[in-house]
């Protein structure tokens, strides 16, 4: 599902290119309805070994432990995607038709 170079950058950092295939089933946040959405295809991440100085940088991930898990990158990916918002297509549909009445 996964496949991906990692490059390192420096003695702690770590670049990951990588590209993500398949869907995750996600619910709709208004009905309830089960569907599926696809992965974001491009995956950019940076890897360190130790703690970010700068917290604001999300897209660091740390890896403490010295060993790279694509598989849990993979898993925290399809997390945070299921965590967010999502409507499916019939409600986004009625999203629109309602914001276009005002
Ligand atoms: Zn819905």
């Amino acid at each position: 599902m996964l496949d991906g170079d990692l490059q390192q950058k420096s003695k702690h950092l770590i670049t990951l290119a990588g590209e993500m295939k398949g869907s995750v089933e996600v619910q709709c946040n208004r009905c309830g309805e089960s569907f599926d959405v696809a992965l974001p295809a491009l995956l950019r991440l940076t890897i360190s070994d130790q703690i970010a100085e700068d917290k604001d940088d999300l897209d660091i991930i740390e890896f403490l432990d010295g060993e790279i898990d694509l598989s849990f990158i993979l898993q925290s990916e399809i997390n945070t995607l299921k965590s967010e918002y999502h409507y499916c297509d019939q409600c986004d549909e009625d999203e629109e038709a309602f914001e276009m009445e005002f």
